[in-house]
C-alpha cells in the first residue's frame, strides 16, 4: 500500500483529507498526524483570547474511519520519513501543513515580553491572563488583520470598564492596509469610538516589560503597557528550519504551482497552507497567508493526488483568485471586499457568518449552496 502522511490537521491539511476521492483507499493507506487531538478554527483565535469560545471539533467527529490519526508532534521531515516526538514514521507521499508562528522580526525585548495567538491551547492562556487585567493598559502591537480582529473583540469587551485601557501600535500610517482607505478610516472611527487609541506610524525599536519604546517622528518614545499582545507578523512552523531538506525562508518554503517545494529532490512532497510560499505571477509578489488560499490548496492537492493514484490526467497547475476579504471589528461589525465590492457594518459581519459557516458545513460533509 502506497503511504500518504499529512502533518498537521488545520484548514490546509483538513480541505486536503476532505477533498480526497477516497476510492484511493484500496491502494492508500492515509495518516493525519497532529499534535493536537481537535481541530481548531485558527481564524477565530480572537475570539478565545477574548471570550474563551470553543472553537474545536474533536478529529475523531471529522474524520473517516478509514483515515488513520496520530496525535504526535512532528520534529523534523526527512526524505522519506517524519520525525516526531515518540516515533518515526515512513511515507511515499508527504503533505506538510503545519500552520504558522509569530515572527518577532528579531526586535529585543518581543519573546520575553510579549503574547501571540498561536494555537487554542495558547490562546485560552491568554484569555486567562486577559481576564486578571484591572487597572491596566492592554497594547496591541500591529493593526493589520488579526490585531484588528483583537482588538475590536477587547474594544467590545472593555468598552464600559473605566480602568481598562486599549492601545494600537502600527509602523505604518494607517491601518487595514490591506482594504481600500475609505473602509480603513471607517475601522479606526469605529475603535476609536470604543476608546482604542492608535499610535499611527509608530516603529517598535524595543518591548520591556512595562513600556513599548518606539520611534515617533524621529523621537523616541515610551508607551506605558501591562500586557503586550503581539499580532505585528507571522512566518512558518519551526519544524521547516529544523528540517534540512528545504531551504527556508521565515519558516516557509517556497512552492511551485503544483505545491512542490523548489530545490528539493523529492517530488512527493507538497507543501500547502501557511508554511507555503508561492508567487502571484501577476504581482511578482508572494501570496498573503490566508485560511482562504489554504483550503484551496488542500482542495486543489487532493484532486491532483487522488487523480494521480487513480492513474488519470491531471495536468493542471494550482490558480488562485481571492474571492475577498471581511476584518471583523467585533460584535455585529465588521469590514471588508467581496467580489471587488467594499461592504462595512452590519452586512459586512453577517458575510463573515456565513464564510465561517461554510467551513463547519464541509467539515460535516455538507456542500454550503452559498
Ligand atoms: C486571529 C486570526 C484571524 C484570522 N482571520 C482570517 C480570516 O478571516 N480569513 C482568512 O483567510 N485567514 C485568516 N487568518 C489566517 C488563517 O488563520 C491562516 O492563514 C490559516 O489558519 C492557515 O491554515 P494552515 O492549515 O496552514 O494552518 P492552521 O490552520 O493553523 O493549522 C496548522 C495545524 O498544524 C498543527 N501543528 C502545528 N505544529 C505541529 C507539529 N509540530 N506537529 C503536528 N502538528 C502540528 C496545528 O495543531 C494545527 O492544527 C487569521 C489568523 C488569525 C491568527
Amino acid at each position: 500500500m502506497l503511504k500518504i502522511i499529512v502533518i498537521g490537521g488545520g484548514y490546509a491539511g483538513l480541505s486536503f483529507i476532505k477533498n480526497l476521492d477516497y476510492s484511493i483507499t484500496k491502494s492508500a493507506n492515509i495518516t493525519l498526524i497532529s499534535n493536537t487531538k481537535f481541530h481548531y478554527k485558527s481564524i477565530l483565535l480572537h475570539n478565545v483570547v477574548s471570550h474563551k469560545d470553543d472553537i474545536t471539533i474533536p478529529y475523531e467527529e471529522l474524520l473517516p474511519n478509514f483515515i488513520n490519526f496520530i496525535n504526535d508532534e512532528v520534529i523534523e521531515i526527512k526524505d522519506k520519513v517524519i520525525i516526531t516526538k515518540n516515533d518515526k514514521y515512513e511515507y511515499d507521499i508527504l503533505v506538510v501543513a503545519l500552520g504558522f508562528s509569530s515572527d518577532d522580526f528579531g526586535i529585543k525585548g518581543v519573546k520575553e515580553y510579549t503574547y501571540s495567538m498561536i494555537n487554542y491551547d495558547n490562546c485560552l492562556e491568554l484569555n486567562q491572563i486577559l481576564e486578571k487585567q484591572s487597572n491596566s493598559d492592554i497594547v496591541i502591537c500591529g493593526a493589520g488583520f488579526s490585531g484588528i480582529e483583537l482588538i475590536g473583540n477587547l474594544a467590545n469587551k472593555f468598552k464600559n470598564s473605566k480602568d481598562i485601557k486599549l492601545k494600537c501600535i502600527e509602523a505604518m500610517p494607517t491601518i487595514l492596509p490591506m482594504f481600500d482607505s475609505t473602509n480603513a478610516l471607517y475601522a479606526k472611527k469605529y475603535l476609536e469610538n470604543l476608546g482604542v487609541e492608535f499610535y499611527l506610524g509608530c516603529k517598535i525599536l524595543e518591548v520591556k516589560q512595562d513600556s513599548i519604546m518606539v520611534e515617533n517622528n524621529g523621537k523616541q518614545e515610551y508607551i506605558k503597557s501591562d500586557f503586550t499582545l503581539w499580532t505585528a507578523g507571522v512566518k512558518g512552523n519551526n519544524v521547516i528550519d529544523d528540517s534540512k531538506i528545504f531551504e527556508s525562508k521565515k519558516s516557509k518554503v517556497e512552492v511551485d504551482e503544483y505545491l512542490n517545494p523548489i530545490n528539493c529532490n523529492n517530488k512527493n512532497i507538497f507543501i500547502i497552507g501557511d508554511c507555503a510560499l508561492l508567487k502571484d505571477n501577476k504581482s511578482g509578489k508572494f501570496y498573503a497567508p490566508t485560511a482562504q488560499i489554504a483550503l484551496k490548496q488542500g482542495k486543489y492537492l487532493a484532486q491532483a493526488i487522488s487523480s494521480k493514484i487513480k492513474n488519470k490526467k491531471f495536468d493542471k497547475k494550482f490558480v488562485y483568485k481571492n474571492q475577498g476579504t471581511i476584518c471583523s471589528l467585533g460584535k455585529d461589525c465588521a469590514i471588508g471586499i467581496i467580489g471587488g465590492k467594499a461592504v462595512k457594518g452590519k452586512l459586512a459581519s453577517v458575510l463573515k457568518k456565513l464564510i465561517e459557516l461554510k467551513w463547519d458545513l464541509k467539515l460535516k460533509g455538507i456542500k454550503a449552496l452559498f
